[in-house]
């Protein structure tokens, strides 16, 4: 169709003096669209190519029989290449599934669901003890569990990632006046103040990253970000480089809500 989007901004000038402005964003917007749908048929797209690859390699892997060790070792790179990119396809599917799709919200357990999270990451440790949980408020929010879930994991892969192999990471959940707050602490390399506001950008590694070959693709902070945007919680990053960081979920307490209690058959 053929309507307009106007962009509106209202300038104060002090002494009762306004300002309006506005911006024909018509354009801007069209191309944004066109972006994600792109993105969003390319994934979609990629998946099933993966999917057959990823089992003819399978396949090609389990032939104990006669394969040289060339084809052994091409085997297996082709298998972590097809990993690298099931992830990319998988990570770039839930951002647009994050930007695009109808929020629909329930009350969240919190506690509960960070107990599960931290447990799936402590089994895949060699060292447990290096995830502390720290549940200081029990509150529920109103939220969706993927998004959520996908905010929390990342954050907390992220902090085992960027820190010396047996260093804690300290996971808070507690509450202020104006918030309900998870924290996710490391005491890992941190980051420069130059590059706190851009590691949220799609696809924003951080140089010394990639040439150190810690495995990603930059897509896990924007992913954190968009799930947040759904909560109207905000991503605080403080870091200190050399000596750790600390990425925060703010809540607004308005958010609490309370879990609907068990109702327990009464006597007729
Ligand atoms: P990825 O981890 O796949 O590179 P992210 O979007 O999760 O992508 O992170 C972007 C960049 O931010 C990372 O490449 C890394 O340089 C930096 N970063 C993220 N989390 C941390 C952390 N806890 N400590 C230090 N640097 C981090």
């Amino acid at each position: 169709n053929n309507q307009m989007t106007l962009a509106v901004r209202v300038v104060s000038y002090g002494a009762g003096l306004r300002l309006l402005l506005a911006q024909d964003v018509t354009q801007l917007k069209k191309m944004e669209r066109m972006r994600k749908d792109f993105v969003a048929n390319v994934s979609h797209e990629l998946r099933t190519p993966l999917t057959v690859l990823k089992g003819y390699l399978e396949t090609l892997q389990d032939m104990d029989d006669g394969l040289s060790p060339l084809l052994t070792n091409s085997v297996q790179q082709m298998q972590a290449q097809t990993d690298r990119m099931q992830n990319l396809v998988d990570d770039l599917l839930l951002l647009t599934r994050l930007e695009t799709q109808q929020r629909k919200t329930q009350c969240i357990d919190v506690p509960a669901l960070l107990t599960q999270i931290c447990k799936e990451s402590r089994d895949m440790l060699d060292n447990a003890d290096r995830i502390v949980l720290v549940l200081d408020t029990q509150v529920h929010i109103v939220g969706e569990e993927l998004a959520l879930r996908s905010a929390f994991s990342n954050l907390l892969s992220n902090a085992l990632k960027y820190s010396p192999d047996n260093a804690p990471v300290k996971i808070r959940w507690y509450q202020t006046a104006e918030s309900v707050i998870l924290s996710v602490e490391d005491n890992g390399e941190g980051i420069a103040a130059a590059d706190i506001p851009r590691v949220s950008e799609r696809f924003y590694r951080i140089e010394v990253r990639r040439s150190k070959k810690v495995p990603g693709i930059g897509l896990g902070l924007a992913i954190v970000k968009h799930a947040l945007m759904r909560h109207d919680a905000r991503l605080v990053i403080t870091s200190d480089l050399g000596k750790g960081s600390c990425f925060s979920c703010h809540f607004p307490v308005a958010q609490i809500c309370t879990p609907k209690a068990n109702i327990m058959p009464t006597d007729p």
